[in-house]
């Protein structure tokens, strides 16, 4: 039976975060999405933007997270990071990094400096994954998922590529180590492709189109920078190409606990907030300078 569509989001206004990345936010901002896209809590897509030559440091300076998961994946351009335990490297076009903040690090997320010296399109996004309870404070990992990691399934008449990023597609397994049952593909179809989908009913799912207009289930188009959140019934997924068009598919299991969110924290409760931010002030999270 065919998933139904609950609705189609345009992208909010752009904002920057920090000083380098200008994003729009489809979730939790601003509209129902967010208690409707458990495991997911945070999107914000970074649309092809051209930044002139710098010199100086671009980017988010040095931040905490605790209690989730920063899954940043890059199109164009270079985003470099370190953190509070020694980790550091470049997110390249077709990368992802996927950072298990869990009990908590302190990192800064620039522009890469030759990238920046340059200048030059970027056009990449973050997404937060919220771990269950259980994992929250578990010991924080990155997964360095480069472009070569991430297997391409080519779809049939010459429709275009599937890349598998996490979970599983048609027996194709993505790279991504997850706390919860997580699918996350990323699909380039050529004009007239198509793609079929089976996902798990009770799951969460949605789609971003970050490049072209494709069409769902044979009569919902979804144009460029729009979000498209499915609802309960059904498990099949159709996807067209009206134009050349490339478009991400989150897909996961919700995790039906409390959330509270403060800034750059995301727990189950005010009072493991509070703890957070005591912990932070504490050194807790470690050392990490701005430079
Ligand atoms: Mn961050």
């Amino acid at each position: 039976m065919t998933k139904e569509v609950e609705g189609v989001y345009p992208a909010g206004g752009a904002h920057m975060v920090g000083d380098g990345f200008k994003v729009v936010n489809y979730f939790p901002n601003g509209n129902r999405l967010g208690k409707k896209i458990s495991p997911f809590f945070l999107l914000d897509y970074h649309p092809s933007y051209n930044y002139p030559p710098t010199n100086k440091k671009r980017g988010v300076g040095v931040h905490p997270h605790r209690g989730f998961e920063t899954v940043t994946m890059t199109f164009e351009g270079y985003v470099a990071h370190n953190d509070s335990a020694g980790n550091s490297g470049v997110i390249g076009p077709g990368d992802v990094q996927w950072m298990t903040a869990g009990s908590g690090v302190l990192h800064k997320e620039y522009h890469e400096k030759e990238f920046a010296a340059k200048g030059g399109s970027m056009q990449m996004l973050q997404l937060w994954v919220n771990l269950p309870r259980a994992a929250k404070m578990t010991t924080p990992k990155y997964q360095a998922i480069t472009k070569e990691m991430i297997p391409i399934v080519t779809l049939p008449g010459n429709a275009g590529k599937l890349l598998v990023i996490a979970g599983s597609f048609n027996g194709t397994k993505g790279p991504a180590s997850t706390f919860t049952p997580i699918n996350i593909y990323r699909v380039q179809l050529n004009q007239g492709g198509q793609v079929a989908f089976t996902l798990p009913q009770q799951h969460n799912t949605g789609i971003l189109v970050i490049n072209g207009n494709v069409k769902i289930n044979s009569n919902e188009t979804v144009g460029e920078n729009n979000f498209l959140l499915f609802g309960y019934s059904g498990n099949e997924i159709k996807a067209m190409a009206e134009s050349d068009a490339e478009f991400i598919v989150l897909d996961g299991e919700p995790i039906n606990e409390p959330v509270v969110q403060y800034g750059p924290f995301l727990m189950n409760t005010p009072a493991e907030i509070n703890q957070a931010i005591e912990d932070v002030n504490n050194g807790k999270f470690g050392v990490l300078k701005d430079d």
